[in-house]
């Protein structure tokens, strides 16, 4: 099954926990914040496949947070589930069905959460991206979150998958710093322009465990470049 990393928002500590243990024992990778602001925090390091998010959240409320989300190219098909409690208006939530590609009532079945959970990555993951970009005897399988170079499966984390599909998808091409922020992490408040060179740096200690650190190239000056052929400068 494809790892699938969802990032629950919830402040209620008997509820996130629960989610915790319901989603990890379906098999999915989760992260798991208690206020929109940390949830922000994590999306400046790394996107998650899903956002499963309370709508009832001290200062930045769930709905709130998520208009603001969308406002942002980068997470405009990042698929949202809005958890909301009995006794919220239902018809609210309905008017906000825009934004959300799925709205599940408290208390549910972990079974039903994990169905709609389901069916929701199904629905997106089907016309976000192509599934595989290859480059060389690269592969990266956007659907399985899979990266392999000549067969061999590459542990990479959500932001470094980001980079190398960012970097896949433009090979040859040379993009500053400012330019891979905007691409792989949108355009977020809180990052700072050397998070892209720690980043860079572990790709590339990770590539070295392939013999194939040189396919993240330093161009002096500017920034970087993605190449399965060698340059010289
Ligand atoms: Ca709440």
């Amino acid at each position: 099954m494809p790892n699938f990393i969802i990032l629950v928002v919830e402040d209620e500590d008997a509820i996130r926990e629960m989610l915790i243990v319901v989603l990890e024992q379906a098999g999915f990778t989760v992260q798991a914040v208690a206020t929109a602001e940390e949830a922000q925090h994590f999306l400046n390091d790394a996107l998650p496949d899903l956002i499963l998010l309370d709508w009832m959240l001290p200062n930045v409320s769930g709905v709130e947070w998520a208009r603001r989300l969308r406002k942002e190219s980068i997470y405009q098909e990042l698929p949202i589930i809005l958890l909301t409690a009995r006794g919220e208006e239902e018809d609210k939530i309905r008017g906000f069905s825009s934004g959300v590609d799925d709205y599940m009532t408290k208390p549910f079945s972990p079974r039903e959460l994990v169905a709609r959970l389901r069916a929701v990555l199904r629905r997106s993951s089907k016309h976000q991206w192509s599934p595989q970009v290859i480059a060389g005897d690269l592969v990266l399988d956007t659907e399985q979150h899979r990266l392999t170079i000549g067969e061999q499966n590459v542990v990479v984390s959500p932001t470094e998958f980001r980079l190398m599909q960012f970097f896949m998808t433009h090979p040859d091409k040379v993009f500053n710093r400012t330019q891979l922020l905007d691409q792989v992490w949108g355009r977020s408040v809180y990052i700072e322009e050397r998070t892209v060179d720690v980043h860079i740096r572990r790709l590339r200690k990770i590539l070295e465990t392939y013999g194939r650190e040189d396919l993240v190239q330093t161009v002096r000056g500017f920034g970087y470049r993605f190449s399965v052929t060698k340059h010289l400068s």
